[in-house]
């Protein structure tokens, strides 16, 4: 406990990340990269986790402003790129989508087609960057680091000495990318385009910056910091789906098995990991385990996920849809002036109006469970509904398409369906040549109904 004015507690993320960082910066396994002799200078020390929520809110911990060069972890946001230039068919046919099994290096490449594995290896990478639509090798890296950049939230640069470092010692990657040229599989100018490749990986970032980057993924795709729209929904969920799979190289099994998080690693050190529509997380620790991949990042972020229930798998907390009212206008009726007749019909017949209020969210589950309360409170056919949504504040795509081809069930079986709903969700439901009813709120909906079912008598 503090007494009040002392000293703000520090907040729960925070503090886990600082208790994590603790632990697991004893560890002394792993070694520094050394093939690009520019990233063999990087402080085996520097440790530093960073998280970045939806709402845009950032939890440090250690190293997280240290600059370093971005490497393999600039794959997938290359990857959105060419997703959101040429969409996923035409990228599949050049890139597959299968997990290697490999080191980042290999040459997991087609027999026959050359086409390289994955997008998260170094081929895969190399063809990827290949593909960013522009008029010239120049224009093509402007854009991939205006891409990053966007991804960040701030004007991100090259480090020259890396990119100059990598340059002289990349034959590996030319030898990849003379292979996939002989095969068919990469188009152009091979000099450039592995020149770009590696310019790509010199981008200069902090663990501050990925988790922002890892973020914007977790957020489908708009930046939390900036509110830009970086990526369309539908891009980031494939990116995020590839991450899954094959952002860890040959470890990316365990890594799905054990944290449950997309992810992506690079030789520098950094290491991402998104949790859709939750955060963004990215360690920084230079020493590296045989398959690439950060040694302390993937403990740090494997204790992350355990800590904070961030597993993909876990079943997620539903209960978010109230059904707050089921009855029928017997026992509601509208507040509309009627004759004694008129009152008469309605007190014996008003149970042929039923009504179900529901409040909260629609994803699958909720929209399942309120579309069997419609089905329960319904009267026998010919009779009414009145389906008064007005504090539904969200529907998901496909519970849109659920209750919309519900309801026109409905009509088509003899009911008349009247719903209220805020306008943004019945413009979503509500399809050309729907024969249901969208109203300003429930009492003229209840009214309406009771109308049709006089005139019906009439
Ligand atoms: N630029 C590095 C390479 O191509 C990237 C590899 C990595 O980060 N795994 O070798």
């Amino acid at each position: 406990m503090t007494s009040a004015g002392t000293h703000i507690p520090v907040d729960p993320v925070t503090a886990g990340l600082r208790e994590i960082r603790e632990r697991l910066g004893r560890i002394t396994d792993g070694e520094v990269a050394n093939y690009i002799p520019e990233l063999a200078r990087a402080d085996p020390d520097a440790f530093g986790i960073a998280v970045v929520s939806m709402s845009g809110h950032r939890y440090l911990a250690g190293d997280t402003d240290v600059a370093f060069s971005i490497q393999s972890v600039s794959k997938p946001f290359v990857y959105a790129l060419a997703l959101a230039d040429l969409g996923l068919d035409a990228v599949l046919r050049r890139v597959n989508a299968e997990p290697s099994g490999e080191a980042y290096n290999a040459i997991s490449l087609e027999p026959g087609t050359g086409r390289p594995a994955n997008p998260m290896v170094n081929a895969g990478a190399i063809v990827t960057t290949s593909l960013i639509v522009a008029p010239d090798a120049a224009a093509r890296f402007e854009r991939i680091r205006a891409c990053l950049s966007a991804f960040a939230g701030r004007d991100l640069d090259v480090d020259e000495q890396v990119y100059a470092s990598e340059a002289a010692t990349g034959d590996r990657n030319r030898a990849l990318a003379y292979l996939m040229r002989g095969a068919g599989s990469l188009v152009g100018d091979v000099h450039e385009i592995v020149e770009t490749y590696f310019r790509q990986c010199s981008v200069r970032v902090t663990a501050a910056d990925l988790a922002v980057m890892a973020a914007t993924l977790a957020n489908g795709g708009v930046n939390p910091l900036t509110g830009v729209t970086v990526i369309q929904e539908p891009v980031a969920v494939q990116v995020l789906a590839l991450m899954a799979t094959c952002g860890l190289y040959d470890e990316a099994g365990a890594w799905l098995l054990r944290a449950g998080l997309p992810a992506k690693s690079g030789v520098s050190g950094g290491l991402i990991a998104a949790s859709p529509a939750r955060l963004g997380i990215a360690v920084y620790s230079p020493p590296l385990d045989v398959a690439g991949n950060s040694v302390r990042g993937v403990k740090a972020l494997t204790e992350a996920s355990e800590r904070f229930a961030l597993h993909l798998m876990h079943r997620p907390l539903q209960q978010t849809l109230t059904v707050t009212d089921r009855s029928t206008a017997r026992e509601h009726p509208s507040a509309r002036p009627r004759d004694a007749a008129a009152t008469a019909i309605l007190r014996r017949d008003g149970r042929r109006i039923a009504i179900v209020s529901a409040q909260g969210t629609l994803e699958f589950t909720e929209t399942e469970r309120l579309l069997n309360e419609v089905r329960t409170a319904l009267p026998p056919a010919p009779g009414w509904l009145v389906l008064d949504l007005e504090r539904v504040t969200h529907v998901a795509k496909g519970a849109a398409a659920m209750l919309g081809a519900t309801l026109g069930d409905l009509v088509r079986s003899g009911y008349e369906v009247a719903v209220t709903a805020q306008e943004s969700m019945a413009k979503e439901a509500h399809r050309d040549g729907d024969t249901w009813t969208v109203f300003a709120g429930r009492e003229q909906a209840v009214a309406w109904c009771e109308d049709r079912l006089l005139a019906g008598r009439g």
